[in-house]
């Protein structure tokens, strides 16, 4: 395979080729594994691989993490295949619980180190079929020109799509309305009253310092699962193992601890100490133009609401494959699609590969991608010039 590192692009600067065999659409950490294991099963060819990425600089959605973000995961189960998360990285020490900014200079140092081919700021506009020919390229349109790839998998991720649930009423609502994905620190609520809508980390994090300067409240469907103090947040990743274990045998998987349950970083585990976690309240049933009606019947004045309420595969790049469905899924078998055998998909969730969203569980699905990949292109093996 053809190296070639990191390449951040000036202001209306087009991208200087118009062929690789493999377009990887992202530069989050599903990119980097997937570029990473591409470059180990490719090593003996010369194909060509390019990673397109829409942010200016290496991150993916870590970069719009809150401004305190703690991860759930531990520094040892927060890793990407090849380099451990290191504990001293940009002078400083990671905690435990990494910081974003901890994940921020790994996959800064990741990309950096394997030399992954990145093009940024790329954003990829479209697929398409070229003349509809089946076994002829994929035809990947960017605001940087198009690309002609022989494979092309898909790693934007989730951020891009933030979900809030259809409340009645939401829009005729005055007060502030922020996504998880756009709070930045508690300050702007300070003295507010404020509900945090969401009982995963996100929720449990976002509570944990509003509620320190702030009025707040939890809005959950069901009572918050919180993992015991004392347990560390790696126990979610053996659960979830051995669960995947047990249901691929067959055999019943019992359900001890999720992926969704909340790890009681130390800002968390302070929170319900002081009892700032404990004012749960059941959906909101509407919006009223200053408030919410409970499902009681009964009304209350709110100044504003953070949805922490996740985020759905970002595939609109997708569309002109029609291979998306309205479940904004695509119909795979492995990482592959179904109906487009040319298009892989990496890391959008359990139905893209075991824990292929988080860090440590992504190398899996990355590997697999890769090796099926590699085997394609060697099938047809007419490259394409570059
Ligand atoms: P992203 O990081 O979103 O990367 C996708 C990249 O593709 C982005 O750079 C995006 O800009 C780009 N892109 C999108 N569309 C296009 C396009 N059309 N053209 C070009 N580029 C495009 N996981 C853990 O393992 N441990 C944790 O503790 C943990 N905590 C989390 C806490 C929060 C609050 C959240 C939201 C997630 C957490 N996760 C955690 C989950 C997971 O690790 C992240 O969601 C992860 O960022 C997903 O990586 P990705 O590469 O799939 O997507």
């Amino acid at each position: 395979m053809t190296t070639e590192p990191t390449r951040t692009l000036a202001d209306g600067e087009p991208l200087p080729f118009a062929t690789r065999d493999v377009v990887v659409v992202g530069g989050g950490q599903a990119a980097l594994a997937v570029g990473y294991h591409l470059a180990r099963e490719l090593r003996k060819t010369d194909a060509t691989v390019a990673l397109l990425d829409r942010q200016p600089g290496p991150g993916g959605a870590w970069r719009g993490g809150w401004d305190s973000l703690r991860l759930f995961s531990p520094a040892e189960w927060s890793s990407l295949p090849g380099y451990l998360l290191p504990r001293h990285l940009a002078g400083r020490e990671a905690a435990e619980y990494p910081h974003r900014d901890d994940v921020l200079d790994y996959l800064a140092a990741y990309e950096e180190r394997y030399e992954l081919p990145v093009w940024r700021p790329v954003r990829v506009t479209g697929v398409r079929r070229v003349d509809g020919d089946p076994a002829g390229p994929l035809w990947v349109e960017t605001d940087r020109g198009a690309v002609a790839a022989r494979a092309v998998v898909a790693a934007t991720g989730t951020a891009g799509q933030p979900f809030v649930p259809e409340v009645p009423g939401r829009g005729a609502f005055g007060g502030v309305q922020v996504h998880s994905s756009a709070y930045r620190l508690p300050d702007p609520f300070t003295g507010c009253r404020v509900l945090v809508v969401g009982g995963g980390n996100s929720g449990a994090q976002v509570l944990a310092e509003v509620s320190a300067v702030a009025d707040a409240s939890w809005v959950v469907e069901r009572e918050p699962r919180l993992l015991p103090a004392d347990v560390n947040g790696r126990v979610l990743f053996d659960a979830a193992t051995a669960r995947y274990h047990a249901l691929q045998n067959g055999e019943d998987a019992g359900r001890p601890y999720g992926l969704g349950d909340i790890v009681q970083v130390p800002p968390v585990r302070a929170a319900r100490e002081a009892g700032r976690l404990d004012d749960l309240r059941s959906p909101i049933a509407r919006f009223t133009a200053d408030g919410v009606v409970w499902t009681d019947g009964s009304e209350e004045a709110i100044d504003a609401v953070v949805w922490c309420t996740g985020f759905r595969p970002a595939l609109g790049f997708l569309d002109g494959l029609g291979v998306v469905g309205s479940d904004g899924r695509v119909a795979v078998g492995g990482t592959r699609s179904v109906a487009e055998p040319r298009l892989w998909l990496v890391g959008y969730g359990s139905w893209t590969g075991f824990a292929s969203a988080t860090l440590v569980g992504v190398g899996r699905s990355a590997r697999a991608t890769a090796r099926k990949v590699a085997a394609a292109l060697a099938e047809t093996p007419a490259p394409i010039s570059s």
